[in-house]
């Protein structure tokens, strides 16, 4: 008998992140043939990760440089993974997220009548304009796939409220969490001098991200807040690792480039920007990922944005929505940089997003789809943490 074929299509830095584990974990599975197939809807940040996970995709779109439109990356990668599907007769197609490579990859499976997976389903704001065109994409995935690899329960629980199967919906954990304990276990150290001056000092550290789509009208008001607070706090590092987009760099870049204590990168890799996380007190972002990775490490999360599919942090203390206003990005992160009490309330370590194991959960349920294993029990998370155990931090390891 054939061995069942899993293609893994993937396009993003995020997406590459978290499907990494999966590939992996299907390479030294010898119930499957797997392929990897990059629509490389990014490109430096996508071989970034690709390198570091030592990941070879099979084929590549290379879409980034031939489109810049929503409807052209979907038209483009529809056409592309069409022609690799018609090529490779997979058994199963796995979707990762929520991007539109993502979407065009359920969709060009469905399309072939392929059985589609969707991995970190079920991922919820209820606004469809927000997160931008994420939240349309998921929704669009979740209805043509056959197999529901929600994150949590949560995210079951939202899949249930729309009527798909119990029985199609297996709780596996996020495999960002398998791919940041992977990171824990490298030797990494930080390219730039200035992120290296840092391991050995207790100079305190915010750690800034921001990129989303619906945040690019605010971002001048993100980099004004930034300003700000490193002008407040001199004796306070700023690290941003800036996302290429020229959008995004021409709204932050003028208003801080000129200050001593703002460290302005491009994207770092996995290993050296999870290293510069766990070195971080406080972590400002509007990144899912960073969202659901920092908790785990103990460190406070401002999130700015006004809502988010990932509650359960919120939930646990240690994530808080503050939008993108500029006195409220201010008035939040001062908050945890004064108040030591604020600040221990949310630095605890929770992980609801994962244990390490969402992968080979994945993998299992799979598995079963194709008739070929069984799943394994659903991932159950360990209830937050109290603050003042004594008990060895994964960011001590970073
Ligand atoms: N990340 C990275 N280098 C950076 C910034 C982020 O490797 O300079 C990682 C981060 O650890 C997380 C992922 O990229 O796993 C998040 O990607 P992004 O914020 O672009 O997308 P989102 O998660 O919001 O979809």
């Amino acid at each position: 008998m054939n061995k069942p074929k899993i293609m893994m299509v993937y396009g993003t830095r995020p997406e590459a992140i978290k499907v990494a584990p999966v590939i992996k974990a299907l390479e030294q599975d010898e119930r499957f043939e797997s392929i990897a197939v990059s629509t490389g809807q990014h490109k430096e940040m996508l071989d970034q990760v690709n390198e570091m996970f030592k990941i070879q995709p099979a084929y590549d779109l290379g879409l980034m440089n031939q489109v810049s439109t929503l409807s052209g990356v979907v038209s483009m990668a529809l056409a592309g993974l069409d022609e690799i599907i018609e090529k490779e007769q997979p058994d199963v197609i796995i979707s990762q997220g929520d991007t539109s490579t993502a979407m065009s990859a359920a969709l060009a499976g469905f399309h072939r009548e392929v059985k589609v997976v969707h991995l970190e389903a079920g991922l919820r704001t209820g606004n469809i304009h927000s997160p931008f065109p994420e939240e349309a994409n998921r929704r669009i995935i979740g209805q043509v796939s056959e197999l529901h690899l929600a994150p949590t329960e949560t995210s079951r629980e939202n899949l249930r409220r729309e009527n798909f199967r119990s029985a199609d919906i297996a709780v596996v954990g996020n495999t960002v969490i398998d791919a940041l304990l992977e990171a824990a276990t490298w030797e990494t150290h930080f390219a730039d001098e200035r992120l290296n001056a840092l391991v050995d000092t207790d100079q305190r550290v915010v750690l800034v991200t921001t990129h989303r789509r619906e945040n690019l009208t605010a971002m001048s008001e993100i980099g004004a807040a930034v300003q700000e607070l490193a002008e407040a706090y001199p004796d306070t590092i700023f690290a941003l690792p800036l996302h290429l987009n020229p959008k995004v760099r021409n709204a932050v870049l003028p208003k801080v480039d000129t200050l001593s204590n703002v460290i302005i990168t491009d994207p770092l890799p996995y290993d050296q920007f999870t290293k510069l996380m766990g070195r971080a007190a406080v972590v400002l972002t509007d990144s899912g990922g960073v969202q659901e990775e920092a908790p785990s490490l103990g460190k406070p999360v401002l999130c700015m944005r006004d809502n988010t599919e990932r509650p359960e942090a919120v939930l646990a203390g240690t994530v808080k929505l503050v939008g993108t206003n500029r006195a409220r990005i201010i008035s939040e992160t001062k908050l945890l940089l004064e108040d030591e009490t604020a600040y221990a309330a949310m630095a605890h370590a929770v992980n609801p997003y994962g244990d390490g194991k969402a992968a080979e959960r994945s993998v299992a349920a799979i598995a079963e789809l194709v008739g070929v294993g069984e799943r394994l029990p659903d991932f159950q998370p360990e209830m937050p943490k109290d603050p003042g155990l004594d008990e060895p931090r994964l960011s001590d390891q970073l």
